[in-house]
């Protein structure tokens, strides 16, 4: 292939993990594209699993699914909301997918009579996943999962490295993102570590260009100084990330610090200076603390770590902004609901999300939340799971009291929900689940096409279990009927509930759709409907 040579940027970490170096990614893109330059991005992850769908959200927080399907990192979700791209499979690279490749080509022969090694062939089969993701993009941005010096890093942190060499020195900058802990005794932010930090980063043959230091309170001059002393990274490519009052505010303050110029001068990229207006307002609104408030329960079984639905949560927060309202959110432990407590546990909320989930722990408390909202005529939205348990707590409602999903109880009497055809067998394994972007045929006078103003949509999907169609002539009976369709009508996408304010669940996930300036119409019907 000719085309353009693509321009790498690659950003690791240092002394800790989980600091924002995905945020400090995505808004590097951000700042990028609103320079005018095309801009892809790729999230290199160091775990074994062959992709992040069979890992625990619960630890590693929600599973990104992107269009094509590909199950991926939470950090794909801030990629796509921060520089508003859809990206494929390609921008997601996980060591297990990389050993699996390297491995199916030796027992293929591709390798016949070598040696397979780490490096060069685990090495080179991530250098071919990058460059073939940066093909026809002026710049290429790929973020190393972890902290540099992790054991389980090294083959990315060495692949990057050959990469640049290949590469050249124009066409290649390094981006370390490292963390300033604030002592209290002697009130100041401490560099040593980030010190440590740029010298495991260079003991391994990478000097960086930028260095991005974070904190809890902003550094002063003399910390830039002593860092830029100690790192060899000039003053003006030191900037400082003081924390945010929210994510969005992180490009503004990475731009106003100069991050745009230093790597568009580093890389020799002819570009606009960025224009960051609309992005201004998607902040001014997230900060808008005068703005009335909406409460929705998210009731969920995952409370243990915010991550687990990010792309709910900041679906759900753009909505209000696009409605001047701020979306306060109540975790509700769906194992708290019972018929007992669920008057007094969904009191004060405003509406109720039931988000996606897997597995039967804390079902039951879903079905009777949404038996709640349903008697109560509160307003209700229910995204994939959220879908399942809404059918079953209608059916229960009208008296098919054993409806369930096969996934809770296999030998249901009146499965409501159960597993397509080509699932069966197929339930506990990964990859095996109905994946990425599939079209609805939205129903005409439902609520749904009062929502989106249109017939159709695609939406992201991920799930095995479907709503069974022997049982869809008594959904009227039950109080809900079909707003969405596959085009080729065999699967229910979308259910309402005719005479109540707002009931709207998908089988998709819509989440992933949105984006801060640009709410997805199922997140935005459903804040307005609480105003
Ligand atoms: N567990 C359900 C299924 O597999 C719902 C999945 C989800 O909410 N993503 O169909």
């Amino acid at each position: 292939m000719s085309g353009k040579q693509p321009k790498y940027i690659f950003v690791t970490g240092g002394v800790l993990s989980g600091v924002g170096k995905g945020i400090t990614a995505a808004s590097i893109g951000n700042i990028l594209k609103a320079r005018g330059l095309s801009v892809n991005i790729q999230k290199c992850d160091p775990y074994l699993n062959v992709d992040a769908g069979t890992l625990n959200p619960g630890e590693h927080g929600e599973c990104f699914v992107t269009v094509d399907g590909a199950e991926t990192d939470l950090d794909l979700g801030h990629y796509e909301r921060f520089m508003d791209i859809e990206l494929k499979q390609s921008s997601a690279v996980i060591s297990g997918s990389v050993m699996s490749e390297v491995i199916a080509d030796e027992r293929a022969g591709k390798y016949l009579g070598k040696t397979v090694q780490i490096i060069p062939h685990v090495t080179n089969v991530i250098i071919e996943r990058i460059k073939k993701a940066a093909e026809g993009f002026d710049v290429h941005i790929v973020e190393i999962g972890g902290t540099v010096g992790d054991y389980e890093g090294l083959s990315f942190v060495e692949a990057i490295r050959e990469l640049s060499v290949q590469v050249g020195r124009d066409n290649a900058a390094f981006v370390h993102v490292v963390y300033l802990p604030f002592l209290g005794a002697s009130k100041e932010l401490k560099t040593k570590p980030a010190q440590n930090a740029v010298r495991d980063l260079r003991g391994l043959g990478i000097v960086p260009d930028v260095l991005v230091a974070r904190s809890e309170e902003d550094a002063e001059s003399d910390v830039v100084e002593k860092l830029s002393l100690f790192s060899g990274v000039p003053k003006e490519a030191v900037i400082t990330l003081p924390n945010a009052e929210t994510i969005y505010e992180v490009p503004l303050t990475l731009q106003r610090r100069g991050i745009g110029q230093v790597l568009a001068d580093r890389l020799n990229v002819a570009s606009s200076t960025a224009d960051l207006k609309d992005w201004e307002k998607i902040v001014q609104k997230a900060k808008d603390t005068n703005a009335p408030t909406v409460n929705v329960g998210v009731v969920a079984k995952y409370l243990n770590n915010e991550d687990t639905y990010m792309s709910v949560f900041e679906a759900l927060m753009s909505a209000g902004w696009a409605n001047d309202v701020q979306v306060n959110l109540e975790w509700i432990d769906a194992e708290e609901i019972s018929q007992d407590t669920v008057a007094e546990k969904l009191k004060g909320v405003d509406g109720i999300v039931v988000p996606g989930g897997f597995g039967e722990r804390g079902v039951e408390g879903m079905i009777i939340a949404a038996t709640y909202a349903m008697r109560e005529k509160i307003p209700y939205l229910g995204i994939c799971l959220g879908l399942q348990v809404a059918v079953i707590a209608a059916a229960r409602g009208a008296g098919v009291v054993a409806a369930n999903s096969t996934e809770f109880d296999v030998g249901t009497k009146e499965p409501v929900i159960s597993t397509m055809e080509d699932q069966k067998g197929k339930e506990a394994t990964g990859g095996t689940m109905r994946l990425g972007d599939y079209e609805t045929i939205i129903q005409k006078d439902t609520l749904a096409e009062k929502v989106y103003g249109a017939n159709s949509v695609f939406e992201r999907h991920r799930h095995r279990y479907e709503c069974n169609n022997d049982y869809r002539d008594q959904y009227e009976s039950w109080g809900i009927r079909i707003a969405g369709l596959s085009p080729d009508g065999n699967l229910v996408e979308m259910i309402d509930a005719p005479g109540h304010p707002f009931f709207l669940a998908a089988q998709s996930h819509p989440e992933f759709d949105s984006r801060p300036g640009k709410p997805w119409p199922f997140f935005n019907g459903f804040i307005a409907s609480l105003k």
